[in-house]
Parts: C-alpha cells; sequence; structure tokens
C-alpha cells in the first residue's frame, strides 16, 4: 500500500507514540529521561507525546522518591482504571462476555447457553446480550468503553471483521466488526478463538519466554493457533493451522470435513467420548459409566488406573504426537501448548505424546521442544484481551483513544 508523504508522517508518529506507551507500560513506572535512552527519540519528542498521553488520560505523572534523596523524581505511570473494553466468547454452546481493563485485568464476567438464542439467531442475541452487559456493567461516569473483542470458532477475516464460515451457528459473511462499531460506537476486533489464545499465550501466559509456539487445543474439534517470530502466523486468506484436518488414519471414521481418518475423528473430546462409549457397549471392564461419562471422568479414571481409560488416552496421546510432529518438522517450535479437558489426565498424556513426537518429528528438532499445558484453559476473554492489547501497544487502537479525546 502506498501512502502519502503526510500519511507517513502519521502513521510514524503513531508508531512512535505507541513506543513510548509501550515502554510506560513494560516498565511500570519510568521517568521521561530513562524514555528518551530506551526509545531513542530526541527529549523534546518525548516531551510531546507524553503530554498528548496524559491529555487523553492513558499516563499519569507519580512521584518517586530518590534513592539517594533530595528531590523526589517524575515518573510516569499508565493509567489503567477509566479504560475498559469487552472480551466476549461466542462458542459453539455457550457465549462469555467480560469486562476488562486496559491493562487486561478481568473486572466482571458473563456466561450464558445459547441455545436460549431466539430462532437460533446467534448475531442479534450477541448484540442483545453485549447491550445488557454494558448497562449493568459499565460506570459510565467513570469508565469509558474504547473496544469490544469477539473470538470465535470457524473462518475469521481479521482485517474485515467477517465471520465468514461459521457451521455450528449457521453463519455466512456476517460483518460482525461493522455491526458493533455501528451498534456502540467502539473499534471491534474479530478473530478465531484458537489463533488468538495463541497470541495471549504468547503475551500473559506460558509462551512469554519464546518466539516460536504452537497451540493446539483439544475442543469439540481439534484446533491449533501457531507463533511464528512473535506473530501469529497466518496468511492472505486467514485460514491456516487446520490440524484438526490432518488425515492420521487414512482406513478410520468419515469426518465433516469430507475426508476420512482426520485427527478430530480420533482426538477430539467428542470422539474420545464415543470411543469409550463403544468399549462400553462392547462389555469392557471398566469403572466408567455411560451415565456419567465426561472428559473429566475419563480422565479421572485414567488418573486412578483404569485400563480402558487409560488404553483410550494413551491412543488419542500417540495419534495426537503424531499430528504435532508434522507442525514440528514445518515449524520447528521452541513450545508446545496442550489445552483442553484432557490435559487433567497430564501424567498420563504428557509422556506418551512426547514419545510419540520424538519417534515422528525430525531428530535435530526435538531436543529442546518443550511439551505444555497451556496457561489459560479456563479463561476464553483472555483472547479477546490479547487482539485488543495487540492493537494498543501496536498504535492501531492508542490513536483511537488520543483521537477521541482530542475530538
Ligand atoms: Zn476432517
Amino acid at each position: 500500500m502506498k501512502h502519502s508523504p503526510v500519511a507517513n508522517i502519521e502513521f510514524i508518529k503513531q508508531v512512535n507514540t505507541a513506543s513510548v506507551y509501550r515502554l510506560i507500560d513494560e516498565q511500570k513506572q519510568i521517568s521521561r529521561v530513562d524514555l528518551a535512552k530506551l526509545s531513542e527519540l530526541a527529549p523534546a519528542s518525548i516531551t510531546k507525546m507524553t503530554r498528548q498521553l496524559m491529555a487523553a488520560g492513558l499516563i499519569k505523572e507519580v512521584a518517586q522518591q530518590a534513592s539517594t534523596g533530595g528531590r523526589p523524581a517524575i515518573s510516569l505511570t499508565c493509567e489503567t482504571e477509566p479504560f475498559v473494553f469487552l472480551s466476549c466468547k461466542l462458542g459453539r454452546n455457550n457465549l462469555t462476555i467480560a469486562l476488562h481493563d486496559i491493562a487486561g485485568t478481568k473486572l466482571v464476567d458473563y456466561n450464558v447457553a445459547l441455545n436460549t438464542a431466539p430462532n437460533n439467531d446467534v448475531i442479534p442475541f450477541l448484540l442483545a446480550q453485549i447491550a445488557d452487559f454494558i448497562n449493568v456493567n459499565l460506570k459510565p461516569d467513570t469508565q469509558s468503553l474504547i473496544a469490544i473483542a469477539v473470538t470465535s470458532p470457524g473462518l475469521i477475516d481479521r482485517e474485515s471483521g467477517t465471520i465468514v464460515y461459521l457451521p455450528k451457528h449457521n453463519l455466512k459473511d456476517i460483518p460482525l466488526g461493522k455491526m458493533l462499531t455501528k451498534a456502540f460506537n467502539v473499534p471491534a476486533f474479530i478473530a478465531n478463538h484458537t489463533q488468538s489464545l495463541s497470541l495471549a499465550e504468547l503475551y500473559f501466559g506460558a509462551a512469554q519466554d519464546c518466539e516460536d509456539s504452537v497451540l493446539l487445543s483439544v475442543h469439540d474439534g481439534v484446533g491449533s493457533g501457531i507463533i511464528n517470530n512473535g506473530k501469529i502466523f497466518t496468511n492472505y486468506n486467514n485460514q491456516v493451522g487446520e490440524i484438526g484436518h490432518i488425515r492420521i488414519d487414512p482406513l478410520g471414521l468419515p469426518c465433516h470435513c469430507g475426508s476420512h481418518g482426520c485427527l478430530e475423528t480420533i482426538a477430539s473430546n467428542e470422539a474420545i467420548l464415543k470411543q469409550v462409549t463403544g468399549l462400553i457397549k462392547q462389555g469392557h471392564e471398566t469403572s466408567l459409566t455411560l451415565e456419567a461419562l465426561t472428559i473429566e471422568a475419563i480422565c479421572n479414571a485414567a488418573n486412578s488406573g483404569d485400563e480402558l481409560a487409560v488404553q483410550v488416552l494413551q491412543r488419542v496421546s500417540k495419534l495426537l504426537g503424531q499430528a504435532i510432529a508434522i507442525i514440528v518438522n514445518l515449524f520447528n517450535p521452541q513450545k508446545v501448548l496442550i489445552k483442553g479437558e484432557i490435559v487433567a489426565a497430564k501424567n498420563l498424556i504428557f509422556p506418551m505424546i512426547e514419545h510419540s513426537v520424538q519417534q515422528h518429528a525430525l531428530g535435530s528438532f526435538v531436543p529442546n521442544l518443550i511439551i505444555s499445558e497451556a496457561e489459560f484453559q479456563n479463561e476464553p476473554s483472555m483472547a479477546g484481551v490479547a487482539l485488543v492489547r495487540k492493537s494498543l501497544l501496536e498504535g492501531g487502537l492508542l490513536s483511537y483513544i488520543i483521537n477521541e479525546h482530542d475530538a
């Protein structure tokens, strides 16, 4: 894309202001002198930018007692309380809406089953639920809403904020971002849930210490989010990392994608429940019962040595390992993080997954690879928090807040 010279200057200003804000955020408290040193920007520019950030209420001055005594130095720190955003997860069965402050701290959240949506029409339901949530939870005297993020499974175009295809809710080409901005008058961020969660692991979770990581999520399906060189690995179509449809067993069960033996037909929660149900019905000995069959129950049974549960989870782990080995060969990540109810049987599944990866991945890629639990197992709103923080620290959302103040 070509920018006019004026647009270029504006863009550079935006990037510089964002880097100054990011330093204050990282350092918690920092003087203007240190800001100039760390950012390598001229002191006069620092003065101007911090004045702008302060006028918008994004940062404030605090007195910092110098260790040598004498006159207290003035430091700058981020102002977190007045700015809040919503982070929503439109799941397969549930909608979660959470209110976070600008630093990402969760203030309150709310969960509702999607089968209560009139006519199974989830988009009007989502908009109505958000409106209600704002009415109940936002304090208009002291808080201002700066963004709404929505993450969901399915194919999402992040650039335009469009749900391209979400078969579970019968959604196709829904310009959700535009709809939210129109209804609530704030920027909106829409993205695939697992991809956004991999970014949350990078920013605040178990992948903070790496540049390259993969999040593998085992839920009703199996999905992945790939972080490459500290960025979400994606492409023009926003459609990558469909690990659930890697064919693991050519003679396996049919998959909803039209193929056979996809990882999802073996290693998703649904597939695990199906396998255990089949074995119980065949009369195999187990402490599990059909009436109370959940992934949690299967993990508990496996942890107490139930042979049937152990066998099923071992097979699942072995095949997950095979699929992970393919990802390892392609991306050579430092960490593979696993999210899903099955991590409740971690002492059983992780050694098996590791063994399988060792067998199938390139020998030189394996020694430094860490396979471990994802940090955010049950915090769906962290996915949207990552999207909002990304835009804030890269400058887009920050400029919006500054311009809103000027307007
Ligand atoms: Zn498939």
